[in-house]
């Protein structure tokens, strides 16, 4: 196992950045997910870490070794793809056992793992098949399988559950959050799923047009969001974002009025602000804060979505998430006053998005 530390990893195609200055160091056998919406550049990352792509500047280090100019094969990572790739005419265990075969690890040695790899993955009784004689689920355990095996220092995930199922794809997540429990190989996971980043990692690193957005833990992203694209990305669904003007002690809105909470009153009146506050923050009181009209019910059996719009005077419609308890009563056209949660409240620059509080 080993610690893998990016340096200033920049990398350039012909005229565009891919990534920008890349820095964060993964402490051996963390668990670490990088995520952001398509063509942040978390693919590029990996394959740079892997590897597969050559970084244009900075520093790469896996253990202590500066693998800068070390070939893919050299650093012994191992890396699993959304389209994994088993080896057809191979049975399950001749698929698990291939890495160690290629090192000349002994008979006994890749009997023993195979069956170990077998055991935690729970493919024991697939060992003779052939890939085409599973199912998706059992094929990318076997692809998992076979790139922990040899037992790599570091392990590399890209979207590894993106072609299963829901259910399968919840079922191997938990199992992957296992399998690290039980070997502890540092890993690092790509996905653009906010669920597997926030269920799966110990850090976050969230990623937005090749750059770095927030690093931390899942609890704390979420409570502290750097700024407003990290608090819409995380969270399902997103924090409600709600263009007021500062003015009286309160923020307003559509000729509605937010008070604004006690520890901020050191703002100026006329300030504009993105204000941002998630769904799950917000209830059905008469002694509301704002009064909405519903257009949309979602059931979900433990709780109810519900959007909304903002009533008031408006250029375009103010649209809001909201989550219910499942005893109201709601349906479309319906008004519904809502009190917010105003310790929960974020405010964002509204040029630059930096959050302010
Ligand atoms: P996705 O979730 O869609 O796979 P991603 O976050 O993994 O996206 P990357 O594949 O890392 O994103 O791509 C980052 C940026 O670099 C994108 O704008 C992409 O178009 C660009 N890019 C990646 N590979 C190349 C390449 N070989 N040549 C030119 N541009 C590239």
């Amino acid at each position: 196992m080993a610690r893998v530390e990016l340096d200033g990893i920049t990398r350039r195609f012909e005229q565009s950045v891919a990534i920008a200055d890349i820095t964060f160091e993964v402490p051996d056998g963390e668990f670490w997910v990088l995520v952001g919406p398509s063509g942040c550049g978390k693919s590029t990352i990996l394959r740079t870490i892997a590897g597969l792509e050559s970084a244009t500047s900075g520093n790469l280090y896996i253990g202590d070794r500066l693998v800068n100019q070390v070939p893919a094969r050299q650093r012994d990572v191992a890396m699993v793809f959304q389209n994994y790739a088993l080896y057809p005419h191979m049975t399950v265990a001749e698929n698990i056992a291939f890495g160690l075969k290629m090192r000349n690890a002994d008979a006994k040695t890749q009997r023993e793992r195979v069956e170990t790899m077998a055991r935690i993955l729970d493919i024991s009784h697939l060992l003779d098949r052939k890939p085409r004689q599973l199912s998706g689920g059992q094929q990318q355990r076997v692809a998992l399988g076979r790139a922990i095996a040899r037992q790599p220092q570091v392990f590399l995930l890209d979207e590894p559950l993106s072609n299963l199922d829901a259910q399968l794809r919840d079922g191997t997540r938990s199992e992957l959050k296992q399998l690290h429990q039980q070997m502890g190989i540092t890993t690092i996971y790509v996905t653009h799923d906010q669920v597997e980043a926030m269920t799966l990692a110990d850090q976050i690193v969230i990623l937005e047009r090749g750059k770095i957005q927030q690093i931390g833990d899942p609890q704390s992203i979420y409570a502290q969001p750097a700024n407003r694209m990290v608090a819409t990305f995380l969270g399902n669904p997103p924090t409600n974002i709600l263009p007021v003007t500062y003015r009286g002690e309160a923020f307003h809105i559509q000729g509605q009025r937010i008070p604004c909470p006690l520890t901020l009153r050191s703002l100026h009146d006329g300030q504009q602000f993105d204000l941002g506050i998630r769904p799950e923050q917000m209830r059905v009181s008469e002694d509301a804060h704002l009064i909405t009209q519903v257009s949309l019910v979602e059931p979900l059996g433990r709780e109810i979505l519900v959007r909304v719009e903002l009533l008031g005077e408006r250029s375009q419609p103010t649209t809001l998430n909201v989550q219910v308890s499942p005893n109201v009563r709601l349906a479309p056209g319906d008004r519904l006053p809502l009190a917010l949660d105003l310790n929960q409240l974020f405010l964002f620059d509204p040029m630059t998005g930096q959050r302010v509080h």
